[in-house]
């Protein structure tokens, strides 16, 4: 096959079998998808070829950001963590109004974020830069879709909103930039309220922009769990007056045994939106309901999951576990315990396998106060579960890779998603490289900088390293063996006989060979 014919050589594939996982392979693909996947044979460049040498590395399915906040990343340096925040706990985390103390940092990310928010009308180039680096960055990581999440409230106004459509329309051959409007803020103005204000007029409104394809909101930040389950409701009734049919929780964002799991409430809700939904066959199958953090299902015993799972049953829910802010933000009032602060996500491999449930892992945040640390690069959050989990067999790190490419893509209603790590006729042709190693264990546990990105059959980015280093390559010394002093007594008897043997005899001065190798295999 020529013309639009792409081939990518001397690669490894995520094969479980080990044998074919040790093998090389060539994987061609025309116009975007994959067309053939033969065992690689070297053969001298063409010109008239168009071929990727992959040296050896890894390919596997392009990374997907299931989760990720394109505004407010990257604006650390105008966040002041202090720590010190106080405020009342929402009775939506509890039965009893306490001390907020056990969130007073996510109550003090909030403070903080909502002033860098209130100045991103006033400099749309900032949020255009900050935007731009996080979806490059990502590119070159191996990511070629993203679900970007967008605010959309009285402080933010529609600013993120015009920014993250430029965007989508400027990267559209790297990355598939879908956007949620999302309400982070309380679509409640207070407890008393029982209409929604302004932020929930606003989402109205954005939901009508041309290239919004999901809606999103975060229950947990309502005055009352009410207002909470309202909220809840008002998503749905907007997606159902809406042509979008992908909806998004941040859910549960709490590790509190006295607080009522939401999860049954979207649920509950969940099954009458699916029943109209059904009457639309055009809606029917890009459906996806997707919750983000749910963090006090880690309370659950197993009754409880099993519970949960029966209750979802063919419900589209796709869990998203987003390991750095989870771990970042919980458990603060009670560090001094004695294995300090209480904090957990999702345990994806655990509850992927035990419970057949489908579990992506997503960055979330990147440098801002809801989550400082970290890079923008899925495949850290593998290596990061593979120690938080204590996750690292053979079936784990499978799960893992599955849970930032493929259920990644399954929880933002992407529909060419591929059935396994390696590629197969039809596939789509995104992929991820990564060089330098041999194998998906290596991917997982220790994943290379260099690495190159494909989409639909294109190269979109290349990332290599520059290296130099005063440690230069090892030099390992020949041990010398000292000549014996028997060797001494021959030498001036042996030389002059092989000069002679040599002389007369060429075919036969095999001799002097005989006798180097006695010597060298005696010392
Ligand atoms: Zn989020």
């Amino acid at each position: 096959m020529t013309g639009d014919s792409f081939f990518i050589t001397n690669v490894h594939l995520a094969y479980s079998d080990p044998s074919l996982e040790s093998k090389l392979w060539s994987v061609e693909c025309h116009k975007g998808k994959v067309v053939n996947v033969t065992s690689y044979i070297k053969e001298e460049p063409s010109s008239t070829k168009c071929e990727l040498d992959a040296g050896g590395g890894v390919l596997l399915p392009s990374l997907c950001h299931s989760h990720i906040h394109l505004d407010k990343c990257f604006i650390l340096d105008r966040c002041d963590l202090i720590s010190g925040y106080e405020a009342k706990i929402p009775s939506v985390y509890t039965a009893q109004p306490r001390s907020y103390s056990s969130s007073r940092d996510f109550k003090e990310a909030m403070k903080v974020t909502g002033s860098a928010k209130a100045g991103f009308s006033l400099d749309k180039e900032d949020l255009l830069r900050r935007g731009l680096k996080l979806i490059r960055e990502s590119v070159e990581c191996g990511v070629t879709s993203m679900r970007a999440h967008i605010e959309v409230d009285v402080q933010a106004g529609f600013s993120g909103l015009d920014v993250a459509l430029h965007l989508k329309e400027e990267v559209r051959l790297a990355c598939h930039v879908q956007i949620a409007v999302f309400a982070q803020e309380p679509l409640f103005s207070s407890a008393e309220d029982t209409d929604p204000g302004p932020n929930f007029h606003l989402l109205v409104q954005a939901v009508r922009r041309p290239g919004v394809e999901v809606i999103g909101s975060a229950p947990y930040v309502e005055p009352t769990i009410e207002q909470a389950k309202k909220n809840i409701a008002l998503i749905f009734e907007l997606a159902s007056r809406s042509s979008i049919t992908l909806i998004d929780f941040h859910l549960d964002y709490n590790l509190n045994p006295n607080s009522e799991p939401l999860i049954y409430e979207v649920i509950k809700q969940a099954r009458n939106f699916c029943n109209s939904w059904k009457a639309d066959s055009s809606k029917l199958f890009r459906r996806r309901i997707t919750i983000g953090h749910a963090t006090r299902l880690q309370l659950f015993t197993p009754e409880e999951w099993r519970h949960l799972q029966d209750a979802i049953r063919d419900l589209p829910i796709t869990f998203v576990g987003l390991p750095n802010s989870d771990m970042y933000m919980q458990g603060r009032s009670q560090a001094n315990q004695p294995l300090g602060a209480p904090r957990s996500t999702l345990r994806v491999p655990y509850l992927s396998d035990k419970y057949d449930l489908q579990i992506a892992m997503s960055v979330n945040n990147v440098e801002n106060a809801f989550t400082p640390q970290g890079s923008v690069d899925p495949l850290a959050l593998c290596t990061f579960g593979a120690a938080v989990f204590q996750a690292a067999t053979k079936t784990d790190i499978q799960i893992l890779t599955k849970a930032v490419t493929i259920t990644s893509k399954v929880a933002i209603g992407q529909t060419n998603v591929p059935l396994d790590l390696f590629p197969q006729p039809g596939d789509t042709a995104d992929f991820v490289i990564l060089h330098g190693i041999r194998t998906l264990r290596q991917a997982v546990l220790n994943p290379p900088h260099n690495r190159t990105t494909i989409r639909n059959g294109i190269i979109v980015a290349c990332r290599r390293t520059r290296r130099w280093s005063a440690v230069q390559k090892l030099h390992v010394p020949q041990t010398i063996t000292p000549i014996s002093w028997w060797w001494y007594m021959l030498f001036p008897i042996c030389w002059p006989c092989l000069l002679i043997n040599w002389v007369s005899e060429p075919r036969k001065s095999h001799l002097g060979t005989v006798i180097l190798f006695i010597r060298v295999h005696i010392d």
